[in-house]
């Protein structure tokens, strides 16, 4: 199936059922995915092999802050949210911390109505520096697919094999709003079946948002091409699972 990688800096802006009108900062190279994860369902596709001069197709501070300006200097309006994602991970960047500065910086001077917002698999959270940058942004929304480490395996294949006591250890001492974004699937990958709404897989993932005390949580599915094939799961279902974790004291949205 057709994936496709952002092809600049600056993205969009595009109606985002989560954070209306947005417009997107790519901080990865715009010719090939870079990220510490290779979710099956990534919309950017699954990682090629990264070479080692990767790091130099990422974008400077400098050229952000400029592409930047000039987006929000020209936009007839201005956007709901600025939101770090695009073709990877956007904490793996070197200059993360500072880039987040001067955006904050410019959204204060050009369009103070507008959120500063961060999609993250929460990987760099060892770092104080990132921590520091993510608890200076209107909304950080972190990613968990699974609480259950074979699962998230097959769904996130992260680089680092403990993920999940990992992300726990971090959330719990991340002082901002802990809001955790769970996309939800079903598919046969490599023979194996994948399904992180059974009934085992959401017990695990409302003891885990306990555990790291989650502020809110947003269920997702499938709405854009996949690289493999996977089945979407419906709002019906999803509105199923999130009555389930309400009901356990969880603040769920579907989105
Ligand atoms: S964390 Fe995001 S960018 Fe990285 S593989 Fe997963 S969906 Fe793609």
């Amino acid at each position: 199936m057709s994936t496709f990688l952002f092809n600049d800096i600056i993205v969009g802006p595009i109606r985002s059922r989560r954070m209306g009108l947005s417009l997107g900062i790519n901080l990865l190279p715009t010719k090939i995915k870079f990220c510490n994860f290779d979710c099956i369902y990534c919309e950017c596709g699954l990682n090629q092999p990264f070479t080692n001069s990767i790091e130099k197709e990422l974008p400077s501070q400098a050229q952000v802050m400029e592409h930047l300006t000039h987006a929000l200097q020209t936009m007839p309006q201005k956007p709901d949210a600025i939101t770090f994602a695009g073709n990877g991970e956007p904490t793996i960047h070197s200059e993360f911390a500072q880039i987040i500065d001067g955006v904050i910086e410019l959204r204060n001077t050009y369009s103070p109505q507008s959120e500063v917002v961060v999609l993250t698999n929460a990987t760099q959270l060892h770092k104080i520096n990132i921590v520091n940058a993510l608890q200076k942004v209107d909304r950080c929304m972190f990613k968990l697919d699974s609480a259950i480490p074979e699962t998230i395996s097959a769904i996130n294949q992260p680089a680092n094999k403990d993920f999940l006591s990992n992300f726990v250890r971090n959330i719990q001492s991340f002082k901002g709003k802990k809001i955790i974004q769970t996309m939800f699937l079903r598919g046969l990958v490599n023979g194996k079946t994948i399904d992180n709404t059974a009934y085992v897989e959401i017990d695990a993932l409302i003891e885990v948002y306990k555990q790291v005390q989650a502020d809110e949580v947003f269920l997702y599915s499938i709405q854009r091409d996949t690289p493999i094939v996977l089945e979407t799961v419906s709002k019906e279902e999803l509105e199923k699972i999130a009555e389930r974790m309400r009901n356990a004291g969880i603040l769920a949205h579907i989105s």
